[in-house]
């Protein structure tokens, strides 16, 4: 039988008398105050993630890929913590803002800008756009952008799900290295990214080597290198990533080139740190399957679909418990294709129980949507046995808002 422990929650994670407690707060707890589907961020955990990539590469910009959750509280944090923002769209940019973080932490990306987010970008004197194209050049200096950097596709197939490699030479993102080369005299210096949930070091040492030799080839070495981000979580027992001190120490023991250094990471700051809490439902069986279905499913994590990412989850109350079967975990939506979890070993779950998955902290409230009129989760922060609201539970009122 798989045997979970709490490797895989943020670092507070405890298992006091069978309870689950994150932050010094029971998580039945938190279900009962706040309602589920809840996720919960460990601000311990988020800040000792900011505080590896400063140490381990303290002269570098190092700049949150809000994207993996965009949220006002978190963004403040990370600031605290002396990060920036990346930001690929006006209103991730506009969360940067909000959290008070100013231009010269900026890094602005989009692989189709509009002239009204370049103009936004130069209006918040962002220390970096990052062209994704030729022709976007002359828009961005027409918008009043200063600085740029060319965000550039090195033709690398990383090994990680096809939706979130970036790099490969037909690669949606960035311009070739012919291209980059054609505009190194007018940016600061180059861009990439070649993946996320990056589990292996070797797409990085393969980025680096060849970031040497393209830069080698060029007449002057650029003042800026962004590296991106792109480092794993494991999500499931037995899975393995690099610390975040491997991961930096080998792109700066391998990288062979003296510039600015500017790192993107989103999905290792906070994705270990998020835990997302469900109200157990309906528990059936369907022929040889069992299933325990919960409260929410792909309208907050639509990441087992997208991706095939795969998740592990407990009973919150329940951990000293002997699993006595494995069980789908179903969302509540109209899709066959909306299971959580394909399998998972659980003690005979009860309605009422809470249903804890976690490294569900990135990309997956970012990626929620209303499918099935089904309003978004709330978000709390905890930490030293108290829990804040950073993100209110969206209403129907809400949804019924829009509609005119
Ligand atoms: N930078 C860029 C340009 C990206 O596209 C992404 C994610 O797709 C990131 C940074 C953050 O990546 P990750 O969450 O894998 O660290």
């Amino acid at each position: 039988m798989e045997r979970l422990t709490l490797e895989l929650f943020p670092d507070t994670a405890r298992s006091e008398a069978g309870e689950l407690t994150i932050g010094g707060v029971r998580a039945s707890d938190l279900a009962r105050e706040f309602g589920t589907p809840l996720v919960v961020y460990c601000e311990e955990t988020i800040r000792a993630r900011a505080r590896a990539y400063r140490e381990a590469a303290p002269e570098a910009l190092v700049v949150y890929g809000t994207k993996a959750f965009p949220n006002v509280a978190v963004l403040r944090l990370l600031a605290a913590e002396g990060l920036g923002a990346d930001v690929s769209t006006l209103g991730e940019l506009r969360f940067a803002q909000r959290a008070g973080i100013q231009g010269e932490r900026l890094v602005v990306h989009g692989n189709n800008k509009s002239d009204e987010e370049l103009r936004a970008a130069a209006e918040a004197d962002a220390a970096y756009v990052v062209l994704d194209s030729v022709e976007e050049l002359e828009r961005a200096r027409a918008a009043g952008v200063e600085r740029m950097l060319v965000r550039v596709t090195p033709g690398i197939d990383t090994d990680t799900h096809v939706a979130v490699r970036t790099g490969h030479a037909t690669s949606k993102f960035g311009v070739s290295p012919d291209e980059a080369r054609g505009l190194a005299g007018d940016v600061e210096g180059f861009h990439i990214h070649v993946g996320s949930q990056l589990l292996a070091l070797a797409s990085a040492r393969e980025t680096v080597a060849w970031i040497n030799g393209f830069v080698a080839g060029l007449d002057a070495p650029p003042r800026v290198l962004d590296l991106g981000g792109g480092l794993g979580v494991p999500t499931r027992p037995g899975e393995q990533a690099p610390s975040i001190a491997e991961f930096v120490g080998t792109l700066r023991g391998e990288l062979e080139v003296d510039a600015q250094l500017v790192l993107e990471p989103g999905r290792s700051l906070v994705g270990q740190a998020g835990v997302t809490l469900y109200g157990v439902g309906a528990i059936k069986r369907a022929g040889e399957r069992m299933w325990v279905a919960v409260d929410g499913g792909i309208s907050d994590n639509p990441r087992p679909q997208l991706y095939g990412a795969q998740y592990t989850a407990l009973l919150a109350s329940r951990l000293d418990e002997t699993a006595t079967a494995a069980f789908g975990v179903a969302g509540k939506h109209c899709e066959s294709g909306d299971v959580l979890i394909e399998r998972v070993e659980l003690a005979e779950p009860r309605r009422g129980d809470v249903l804890a998955v976690p490294a569900s902290g990135a990309y997956t409230l970012s990626m929620a949507s209303n499918y099935n009129g089904v309003p978004r989760p709330a978000v709390v922060l905890v930490r030293d046995g108290a829990a804040h609201v950073i993100r209110r539970r969206e209403t129907v009122e809400d949804l019924l808002a829009l509609e005119v």
